[in-house]
């Protein structure tokens, strides 16, 4: 029989996910360096390592160079040892893809969702998922399936979420997803923006740093706060949402927002308003290249560059603004890296271009040589990547043994 306390399978659990992620970071790593990093006996890192091995997440890859005796053998982790489906639920649409143990989408499902009709979603997100799971199935993966992470809009509390369209609140209840899928799979449940500044933390940009501002603007807009490591919501999971922050004057004074006030950034700043403004400016035949066969973003930005005088002075308005926005919490918060994410990923975009300088110069980090402001390189796969992280990130905490949990 065999005896064993909590406190040793912690440990050992423990021991297991700091040579699991020290596999992952460093790819053709021998047993011997691993003893030397983790000062563990070589027995157990021997013992361990084969653990890593049977599960399927690590394999041996090869020799390494030796300056005497036998040369040793290489590790490295398999990235489809393990995959998370990651299904994204927000204004710019709905994705559900498998995504790989680095951060990797496999395949993407993508669809418009109709944020109004929580049905429909919900079917759309299934189909999705079945759509996903035939191509595990079709590339021999779908053993290796391990959780479903769900990144949404709004409000996340337990399976439903809550958010504003216009005036009127709805809410999107993802209990019939679990139902189907209960018992075989493990579920995670995030706010969108939350769990792509975690995709940032463990597979993009953030890898090395504690403090992160995740700032993502695209139909939607809010921020993703990493404080210590670790994500924070507030104390009722509503930190982060920069599109009610109070900014605007002048020609915006009185322009009201969803949430009852006036003068909120997000009626200024994100797509789906600025959208709607430009609907109303060429509804009201305002001169202008864009025509409303062409409302989207993308084609803004390109107006704007061209000098079309309406998008020009629409986007100096929304930089200007979202960059206050941004010093303002980078002052409240100091986080020591600032990452953009959505319609301002490209670096060498002009737009991305001027709202980086405007942070850079302006919020009161600037002095510091660290203070750092990047873009993410998701694209737009950061709303899948943010919500497979969810569920990804348990193979390296932990219950790394575990591939069903209820
Ligand atoms: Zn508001």
């Amino acid at each position: 029989m065999e005896f064993r306390t909590g406190n040793l399978q912690l440990m050992k659990d423990w021991n297991l996910s700091l040579l699991a992620n020290l596999i992952r970071r460093n790819p053709r790593i021998s047993r011997a360096e691993l003893t030397a990093i983790t000062s563990l006996s070589p027995t157990t890192v021997s013992s361990l390592v084969a653990e890593l091995i049977e599960d399927g997440l690590v394999r041996e890859t090869g020799v390494g160079e030796s300056t005497a005796g036998r040369k040793p053998i290489l590790l490295e982790f398999i990235p489809e040892g393990r995959i998370a489906l990651g299904i994204s639920i927000n204004h710019d649409g709905i994705r559900v893809a498998p995504v790989n143990l680095l951060g990797k989408p496999l395949y993407v499902y993508k669809t418009n969702g109709n944020l109004a009709n929580e049905r429909s979603i919900i079917s759309q997100v299934d189909r999705g998922i079945e759509a996903c799971i035939d191509f595990l199935k079709k590339h021999n993966l779908f053993k290796h399936l391990f959780g479903f992470g769900i990144g949404v809009l709004g409000l996340v509390e337990g399976t439903k979420s809550r958010y504003l369209l216009g005036d009127n609140w709805h809410t999107l209840d993802l209990a019939p997803l679990l139902t189907k899928y209960k018992g075989q799979l493990k579920f995670e449940i995030e706010n969108d923006i939350n769990a792509m500044a975690l995709g940032e933390t463990w597979f993009g940009q953030g890898k090395e740093d504690n403090h992160v501002l995740y700032v993502y603007t695209g139909y939607g807009l809010g921020i993703g706060l990493i404080i210590d490591g670790n994500l924070y919501r507030g104390a009722f999971g509503n930190a982060g949402e920069l599109g009610h922050v109070s900014i605007s004057q002048g020609d915006h004074g009185d322009l009201k927002c969803s949430c009852g006030l006036t003068g909120c950034l997000g009626p200024i700043a994100d797509g789906a308003h600025l959208m709607l403004k430009i609907k109303e400016a060429i509804e009201n035949n305002v001169s202008t290249s864009m025509s409303l066969d062409n409302l989207n973003f993308e084609s803004f930005l390109e107006a704007a560059v061209n000098k079309d005088p309406l998008c020009e002075k629409l986007l100096d308005e929304l930089i200007f603004n979202l960059s206050r926005a941004i010093i303002s919490t980078i002052n409240l918060l100091d986080p020591g890296l600032v990452i953009l994410g959505g319609f301002f990923s490209n670096p060498n975009h002009l737009a991305s271009e001027r709202l980086i300088g405007l942070i850079k110069n302006n919020s009161i980090a600037s002095y510091r040589d660290e203070f750092k402001v990047f873009t993410s390189n998701f694209g737009d796969d950061s709303g899948v990547i943010g919500a497979a992280t969810l569920i990804l990130k348990n193979v390296f905490d932990f219950q790394i043994t575990n591939r069903y949990i209820d």
